[in-house]
């Protein structure tokens, strides 16, 4: 197995505030790591960092064997290698759909019109949404938009695709179609490292599962012996409060 992610002992502070306090974590080819943990433990500012949309204050941050937590390297190169699909305001509401899906390809990925519009409209049509081509993202459902999102995100090929709890916004009658469309591009072989409170899917398509408290990483392991079994009573508790 070969690591398309690696950060270790990563440290991230806000003013006086530690959020992230030395956290390791290893993401493998076609691996689905689930983050769990408490509002504030620290998931979304991980994935930040790990993107570069947040500078880390120490540790190391390898992509593909790429240290992307080099100050000299170019951020937006580093974050077109990734898909990013975050709670809220995914899409932008003055372009059509095609347009927002087809955008970052073109703009970021340097990728001619037609071939982005082949391949966004190979993904519309896969999560069917085809005939939204040329609507406006509030046409669309919650759930639609999410989709649209997470086709614009996987549409480039990223090396890692990162979802920051998708499906938290949502009405719950339009969950399941965006867990439904993760659940396939994982068994279609995507790695993804996804922050989410749906327990139930985190032990179903995740292959691990981290459970992050106060901005460390309490315990993993296999997401079946997690959920089952947690070791640590910081995990027992969580998981017991949500049940
Ligand atoms: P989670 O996603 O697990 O709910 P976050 O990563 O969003 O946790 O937040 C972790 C902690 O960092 C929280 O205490 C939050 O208030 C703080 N935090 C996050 N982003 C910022 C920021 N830009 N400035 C200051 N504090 C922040
Ligand atoms: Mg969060």
């Amino acid at each position: 197995m070969s690591a398309v992610l690696t950060a270790s002992g990563i440290w991230k502070a806000f003013g006086d505030k530690e959020v992230l306090r030395g956290i390791s974590l290893e993401l493998e080819a076609n691996e689905v790591v689930a983050l769990i943990g408490p509002s504030g433990s620290g998931k979304s500012t991980l994935l930040r960092c790990l993107n570069l949309l947040e500078p880390i204050d120490d540790g190391q941050i390898l992509l593909g064997g790429d240290d992307i937590s080099d100050p000299r390297v170019d951020a937006d190169g580093v974050r077109a290698r990734f898909g990013v699909v975050f709670q809220h305001y995914n899409l932008f509401p003055h372009l059509s759909v095609l347009d927002n899906v087809t955008l970052a390809a073109r703009r970021v990925h340097r990728m001619p019109r037609q071939e982005a519009e082949d391949r966004a409209m190979r993904w519309l049509e896969r999560i069917g949404l085809a005939d939204k081509a040329r609507e406006h993202p509030d046409r669309l459902s919650g759930g639609q938009q999410q989709r649209a999102a997470i086709a614009r995100a996987i549409m480039t090929d990223p090396e890692v695709l990162l979802l920051d709890e998708i499906t938290s916004a949502l009405d719950p009658e339009l969950v399941g179609e965006v867990l439904d469309l993760v659940r396939e591009l994982a068994s279609d072989g995507a790695t993804i490292l996804m922050a989410t409170h749906e327990m139930a899917f985190a032990r179903d398509v995740a292959h691990r599962v981290l459970f992050l408290d106060g901005g460390v990483v309490v315990e993993e392991g296999p997401a079946r012996e997690l959920f089952a079994a947690p070791r640590e009573p910081r995990t027992r508790e969580f998981l017991a409060r949500l049940s």
